[in-house]
């Protein structure tokens, strides 16, 4: 009985190790997305719209024109370099500056400029005349609210009689006192406090609610319900807007309970195809070859961007630290998961930039980073998931293109045992296309 005991408990220590990585990793790649992003992505698929009122008229603005903004807001929007709606503004923007506002559903992947959306309409309805909460916003985390809170610096510039404060741990305000700022950005904990506990805020003057990265924040245990407490609070005619980049059942079921009768407005992901990449593998008896058959590959494709995924392993990374030496005058950048999100983004940055032509990327850090220009990719490892099967999802990310931006590309995989060759015709037959043998010592082939 008492290992029964044992096992459980040791289950359960790994389930909550295993929920606190996993929702860190959330909110930290959602973080890099925003930092290393300064444009919107490209997305060709037409936006789902579903209305509260089925028979009102939907409305879509091709310009910022069409909403009749405040000019300082408008000044503000075109100080950001932006020219017209991205496609999920053309339809979210006249629903939340719509006369009586609307409440809202969006959900589109990361840098569809949902965030700029949200801020316009905050900042279209404060009255700067009133010196008290009229907005709040909550974020999962101080990083992603301190990220919002730039955008809402940047946007209203031209508008400094509205201001805003930051309901974050740490952020200790005098007993008693009430907050003049208009806008409140913070994480739900302490938005809370701030409203019910602390009194900070009359959460019965607030116009508008909004719930950002709702995906990340159902991630961590508590958000859900201090979310929840917090629109309670809110009067009737509040409008409630909550974004999130995917929507699984629980994001769904969460968002039904933040936002009643809500109009949905859906942006689906752009389709990754293989189509446009020539797939090989290499065979190789051991780590040192898969080692010189970098080399060997480096040294023919020389003009390309590169970007190499490795198993977080610190005989990979050393292997890989030698080689960046054996390569004088090449710069190779190196990613890992021990970085910091602000290195990370850094790294990538450079990288981008090109800086370096080659990026070395362990797992973790990978997922979610879209590097469009990298032309060859390497898999110095296979992605598995934790059972040790092929993870085609991770494969297919990795390599492949959006359709019709998709440049051509080129993807290697390195095999160096049965039990990677089997991985690699899994992911082949899974895929249905044909990854070919290349020979390292003749690579006139590839080019
Ligand atoms: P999301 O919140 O969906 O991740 P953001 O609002 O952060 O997207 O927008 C992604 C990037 O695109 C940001 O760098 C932002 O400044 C930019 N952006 C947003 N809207 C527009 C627009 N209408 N035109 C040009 N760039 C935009």
């Amino acid at each position: 009985a008492a290992e029964s005991v044992n096992r459980n408990l040791r289950n359960t220590i790994l389930q909550l190790f295993f929920l606190f990585f996993s929702q860190e990793d959330k909110a930290a790649q959602s973080l890099l997305n925003k930092l290393i992003r300064n444009n919107l992505v490209n997305n060709t698929n037409q936006v789902e719209v579903l209305q509260k009122d089925p028979n009102s008229p939907l409305y879509s603005v091709k310009s910022f024109e069409e909403l009749r903004l405040k000019p300082q807001l408008l000044q503000g929007v075109y100080g950001m370099g932006f020219n017209r709606p991205s496609k999920i503004q053309e339809t979210a923007l006249p629903m939340m500056l719509a006369e009586p506002p609307q409440n809202l559903i969006a959900q589109s992947q990361s840098g569809t400029g949902k965030t700029a959306a949200f801020v316009l309409a905050m900042l279209s309805h404060v009255d700067p005349n009133n010196r008290y909460p009229q907005c709040l916003c909550v974020s999962p985390t101080y990083e992603l609210a301190l990220q919002t809170g730039k955008v809402i610096e940047q946007m209203g510039k031209h508008y400094p009689e509205v201001r805003l404060v930051y309901a974050i741990r740490g952020n200790k305000l005098q007993r008693g006192s009430k907050l003049q700022e208009q806008i409140v950005i913070g994480t739900p904990g302490t938005m809370l406090d701030w409203c019910s506990k602390f009194k900070f805020i009359d959460p019965k003057k607030i116009k508008v609610f909004v719930l950002d990265e709702a995906d990340v924040m159902i991630a961590t245990q508590g958000h859900q319900d201090q979310s929840i407490r917090i629109q309670r609070m809110l009067p009737k005619n509040c409008q409630m807007l909550l974004f999130s980049a995917t929507f699984e059942e629980t994001v769904w079921n969460f968002a039904q309970r933040i936002v009643p009768d809500p109009n949905i407005i859906k942006l689906k992901r752009e389709e990754e195809t293989l189509d446009t990449i020539k797939q090989y593998y290499v065979l190789c008896n051991s780590k040192e070859e898969k080692f010189q058959a970098l080399c060997n590959i480096y040294g023919a494709i020389t003009i390309a961007q590169a970007m190499i995924f490795c198993h977080v392993n610190k005989a990979t990374i050393s292997y890989l630290a030698l080689w960046e030496l054996s390569r004088e005058g090449h710069q190779v950048a190196l990613l890992s998961g021990e970085m910091q999100v602000e290195q990370r983004a850094a790294v990538i940055e450079r990288f981008r930039d090109g800086k370096e032509k080659v990026l070395v990327t362990t797992n973790v850090c990978a997922r979610g980073i879209d590097v469009e220009q990298v032309s060859v990719v390497i898999n110095f490892d296979l992605p598995v998931d934790k059972d040790g099967n092929p993870d085609n999802e991770t494969y297919l990310h990795r390599i492949g293109r959006t359709g019709r931006f998709g440049k051509r590309g080129l993807a290697i995989n390195m095999v160096d045992s049965k039990m990677s060759m089997n991985i690699l015709n899994r992911i082949q037959e899974h895929f249905n296309k044909k990854i070919e043998k290349l020979d390292t010592d003749d690579l006139d082939e590839i080019e």
